[in-house]
């Protein structure tokens, strides 16, 4: 690299003495001060590769909110509050246009949420973007995935499909102009970050999603188990279902679609909006009394809960449309390895 390893790190990384850490950028660990008596450390790692998750020459500014938004919204699934994370990077060239856009997009969302770069790793690579984040939770309050019970609502914020809808798009456009998908898996995010002519919301819900941090840290006290949406929505649930050893049905007709759907054909929109990815909003069950609680929370966060079904004993997913018949969605979510 052009750029020495460490001139590197100091210039786009190290931004002087850490504020939250004890000690940050600059040692061989950073050091964390201990979480409050009563909570717990949530640690979560997500990784995004080249030609896996997003193709050759993404934006870099939009890789950079990305690659932390991802892992945020893995906290905000546990009701956790963002402390610090580290950032694990392996890079083909030292780029400096390429990593100052990449450190403004990682920075300007990390300073949204008081989330502190406290460390990483630096290699020459096939671009490689691995964070770790870190965050507390009151031990008694996680949203985990195993606490969902029978008789429980299952809701889900925002509108989904609209991620899936742009992945879908993008796919087309890279293959109307024959541009090699080598290496590119078939999950929902293969095709994020392309280069798209001209970005509109179904590219930035892509690329720019938004962590559900806020409602997570609401839902601490209201919901019982929680996922965020990143393999599609029934595949999401399913999740939940299988380690909380229960069953789900949910009404078709509640459930959010984005509003890029509309014109769509009803199976494309089933399909997009009950088994595409990407969309990182958080899907919850809780307790039927915590209605109006739940209700409120949306308003005040500006931000639709919908109630789109409930736990049942058992297992099974079941998928009802308006007359209450069965419906068939080819779903299954993303498995790398299958
Ligand atoms: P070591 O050899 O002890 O692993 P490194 O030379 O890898 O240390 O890194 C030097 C310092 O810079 C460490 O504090 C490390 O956490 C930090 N660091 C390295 N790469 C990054 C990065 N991409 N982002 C933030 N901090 C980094
Ligand atoms: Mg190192």
């Amino acid at each position: 690299m052009s750029l020495g390893e460490f001139e590197l790190i100091r210039q786009f990384f190290d931004r002087g003495p850490a504020r939250r850490a004890l000690l940050g950028i600059g040692d061989d660990a950073a050091l964390l001060a201990p979480v409050p008596a009563g909570s717990v450390m949530a640690v979560s790692t997500d990784m995004l590769i080249e030609g896996r998750h997003f193709f050759a020459g993404a934006d870099p500014r939009r890789l950079g909110h990305k690659a932390l938004a991802v892992n945020l919204s893995d906290l905000a699934a546990m009701g956790a509050q963002p402390r610090a994370f580290t950032l694990a990077l392996a890079l083909p060239a030292a780029d400096e246009a390429w990593l100052a856009a990449f450190r403004q997009g990682l920075f300007a969302l990390a300073d949204r949420f008081d989330c502190e770069l406290v460390g990483g790793d630096t290699t020459r690579g096939p671009l490689t973007l691995s964070i770790s984040v870190f965050g507390e939770v009151p031990a008694d309050a996680a949203l985990r995935r195993d606490a969902a019970q029978p008789g429980d609502d299952v809701w889900v914020s925002g509108a989904l499909g609209a991620a899936a809808w742009a992945v879908e798009r993008r796919r087309q456009a890279a293959g109307d102009a024959g541009q090699s998908r080598e290496g590119a898996g078939s999950s929902g995010v293969a095709g994020s970050l392309g280069r798209a002519a001209a970005p509109d919301a179904a590219d930035l819900r892509l690329d720019c999603p938004e962590p559900r941090v806020a409602l997570g840290l609401a839902l601490r006290h209201l919901a019982r188990a929680a996922i965020d949406v990143s393999d599609g929505l029934l595949a999401d649930l399913g999740h939940i279902l299988e380690r909380s050893r229960v069953g789900a049905e949910l009404h078709w007709p509640d459930v959010p679609q984005a509003a890029e759907l509309a014109p769509l054909p009803e199976p494309r929109r089933q399909r997009l909006a009950l088994a595409g990815g990407d969309d990182y909003e958080l899907l919850f069950t809780a307790a039927p009394e915590n209605r109006i609680a739940i209700e409120a929370l949306g308003r005040r966060l500006g931000l639709p809960l919908a109630r789109i079904g409930a736990i049942v004993a058992g297992n099974g997913l079941a998928v009802l449309d308006a007359r209450s018949r069965r419906l068939e969605i080819e779903h299954g979510g993303f498995d790398h390895f299958r």
